[in-house]
């Protein structure tokens, strides 16, 4: 210890404002996006009808945020700085019931501690206001404009003076991300309001005032995410829920987008989440999440929102009671569109009824498990439940697991579409779902398969290799499926056991960062362009890893707005998917956030995990052959991006030592 300790202790000192600012800035203030959430919060308290954000370098460089609201007049203008001043709480009763977004008097002044801020505003049209410049906590100057009414803070240079702060914030795309969820859990807290947000002068999404919930949520997320969402309203003594609920077959990895608006307020708060999530019961597999959009409303003394200096935490007066009343709502939500749709019973794909699950039968919660399956089955139909199940195996039997109780899916469904089915590589169809059987008669067969000596690259041209071996005779015997995960090939030195997903995973994954380093991949137009709608969010994401994907061999054009057109894939990618691919891949980098270093290698892993052939797809003999050919010449045959085993050997030795030959 140094010798300081040996003093006499120091005196009490009260922080010089300035000082407690700064500190107080640290809780209130972590990123861009809290600067947008106070400014736009403020806007919305001074009774805006509309609030526009820009943002520069991800809200780095510039946070600028101008609403049309009450304004301030001069006094007022230099006093919003100091610290605890406010206008919207005066007596501790009124903390008991806050109506306002603001009542802690903080923003402000921790803003300015730590950012060079430019404030105009104006009370009246009367073309005069005030403009206050603050830099890092000291005033620079005070004087009359030329404005209408209303307010505009432009915060720049956020974390100037503290460079330990600004090590911590992330890549401008992340950053911004986290500014487009917060506009968008805002403008779902007021619909009738109009919203903007531009970054980099780029408009990231613009909501025009409307009537209902409905119609903001759809402008923000697109009227096809809530085709495929169920609606919920429920209401019991002082509490009202509705809002959207995304499908359990539509969870996803990472964070789906979740929003939760607690009286207008959009919140984060763990014991809604929980409520939510275990409405949701068993029908979402491991690691997934559900999207939703709910608001919850609830009489203010009933919710304490001076939980935390950032105020998104609520505790409830009842806390029990409101976990109760939204997981049930859900619950039963789910159960009652079963319902309304007997005749779904009799559907033939159960989502839970059939896996074990806690519950007795007869329980409301069994119930309600039941409804959601009915319901879920019949409304969304067969494709997408095929491929939920198909994850959930490859996603949740470990490998190598004992066989026997896995559901073999069943057959693919050739795709409505149709697609081309010409030559090799045989992954290409963008739609196609490996059609089986019924195939044009072989030419002759090539005579007898070769032995296979592993590492299993093909002599053969690439023409002939694609027109060989399907269905041939004798083929099978080398080389064959076993319970549509694993490829079984007889070798020279025993049997090499191969997993479908993680070979192909690993294949997906060399060919995606050897595209990084300027390697161009091949890529096929698709026969019919996906279009895709995506969140601001998403919008977001795509934005910085747009040049990536399309080295990659993706391609992928913006429509309008947050419209995009996919157009071309990746060769290897086998089959189509309505867009998904691209998605799951933005929720995966959503899910993460972006680290400075190792985007690439987020981006190939995703891809090759979202992309690859999947546990429970037959595979042709002619698709086995070129997975194992092209597996063969990585670097790294044996592991899977995620370190997974992709080929287990069993010697002779073994066999015969196990047979006791030896
Ligand atoms: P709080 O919102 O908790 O009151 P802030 O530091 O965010 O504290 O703001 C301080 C005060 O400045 C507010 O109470 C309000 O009177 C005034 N103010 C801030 N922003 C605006 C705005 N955009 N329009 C009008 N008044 C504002
Ligand atoms: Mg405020």
């Amino acid at each position: 210890m140094g010798p300081t300790t040996l003093e006499a202790p120091r005196r009490i000192r009260v922080l010089p404002d300035h000082l407690a600012s700064m500190i107080a800035a640290g809780e209130v203030i972590e990123r861009p996006s809290a600067v947008l959430k106070e400014l736009v919060e403020n806007s919305l308290d001074a009774g805006a009808r509309h609030v526009e954000v820009e943002l520069v370098a991800g809200g780095r460089r510039l946070v600028q945020v101008s609403d049309d609201g009450c304004g301030m007049n001069a006094d007022d203008a230099v006093l919003c700085f100091e610290r605890h001043a406010t206008s919207k709480i005066a007596t501790p009763d009124d903390l008991n019931a806050i109506q306002s977004y603001g009542f802690r008097g903080e923003a402000l002044p921790s803003i300015a501690a730590v950012g060079r801020v430019t404030l105009q505003t104006s009370p009246d049209d009367g073309g005069i206001g005030t403009e206050v410049v603050i830099h890092g906590g000291q005033l620079r100057s005070v004087k009359e404009v030329g404005r209408t009414r209303g307010t505009m803070v432009a915060v720049r240079d956020l974390f100037f003076n503290t460079p330990a702060r600004r090590k911590f914030l992330r890549t401008d795309g992340t950053e911004l991300r986290h500014s487009v969820r917060e506009m968008t859990g805002l403008a779902l807290g007021a619909p009738v309001l109009g919203f903007r947000l531009s970054h980099g002068g780029r408009m990231l999404f613009e909501c025009h005032p409307v009537g209902t919930w409905q119609e903001r949520a759809q402008s923000l997320f697109g009227r096809e995410m809530l085709l495929r969402s169920i609606e919920l309203d429920e209401a019991d003594s002082g509490v009202k829920l509705y809002g959207f609920l995304g499908r359990p077959g539509d969870a996803r990895g990472g964070y789906g987008e979740q929003y939760l608006v607690v009286n207008a307020r959009p919140v984060q708060s763990r014991l809604l989440r929980k409520a939510v999530l275990d409405g949701y019961e068993a029908t979402i597999g491991g690691g997934k999440q559900p999207s939703f959009i709910l608001f919850l409303h609830i009489e203010p003394s009933a919710v304490d929102v001076n939980v935390h200096p950032q105020k998104r935490e609520v505790r409830f007066r009842d806390e029990r009671e409101v976990y109760q009343f939204v997981r049930d709502a859900i619950r039963r939500s789910f159960a009652e569109v079963g319902a309304a749709e007997p005749d779904l019973a009799s559907a033939s794909l159960p989502l839970s009824a059939d896996r074990p699950a806690p519950g007795e039968p007869g329980t409301r919660e069994a119930h309600a498990r039941t409804g959601v399956a009915q319901f879920w089955s019949k409304r969304f139909g067969d494709p997408a439940q095929q491929r939920t199940d198909a994850e959930r195996v490859a996603e949740e039997t470990p490998p190598y697991a004992a066989e026997g109780h896995e559901q073999a899916p069943p057959p693919p469904t050739a795709s409505e579409k149709g697609s081309p089915q010409d030559g090799p590589p045989p992954f290409r169809g963008s739609n196609d779902r490996f059609p089986q059987g019924k195939k044009a008669p072989r030419r002759k067969s090539e005579g007898a398969e070769p032995q296979l000596a592993l590492p299993l690259v093909s002599r053969e041209e690439p023409s002939r290799a694609g027109e060989s071996g399907d269905d041939q005779p004798g083929a099978e015997s080398l080389l064959w499926q076993f319970q549509q995960k694993y490829i079984f090939v007889s070798t020279r030195e025993g049997l090499w056991i191969i997993d479908q997903h993680v070979a192909h995973e690993r294949i997906l994954y060399e060919e995606a960062m050897s595209a990084f380093s300027g390697q161009a991949p091949a890529s096929q137009r698709l026969l019919f362009p996906l279009t895709i709608e995506l969140t601001p969010e998403q919008d977001a994401i795509l934005e910085e890893v747009l040049p990536m994907l399309e080295s990659m061999g993706f391609s992928i054009q913006r429509l309008s707005g947050r419209s995009m057109m996919v157009d071309a894939y990746p060769n290897s990618v086998h089959r189509g998917d309505d867009g998904q691919l691209i998605r799951q891949m933005i929720d995966d980098i959503a899910g993460v956030g972006f680290k400075r270093t190792g985007l690439k290698e987020q981006i190939a892993t995703s891809y090759a995990c979202h992309a690859a052939i999947k546990a429970g797809e037959p595979l042709s003999t002619r698709e086995m052959r070129w997975l194992i050919e092209r597996l063969f010449t990585t670097t790294m045959p044996y592991v899977c991006p995620h370190g997974r085993p992709v080929v287990v050997k069993i010697d002779m030795e073994e066999f015969d030592e196990r047979f006791g030959r030896t």
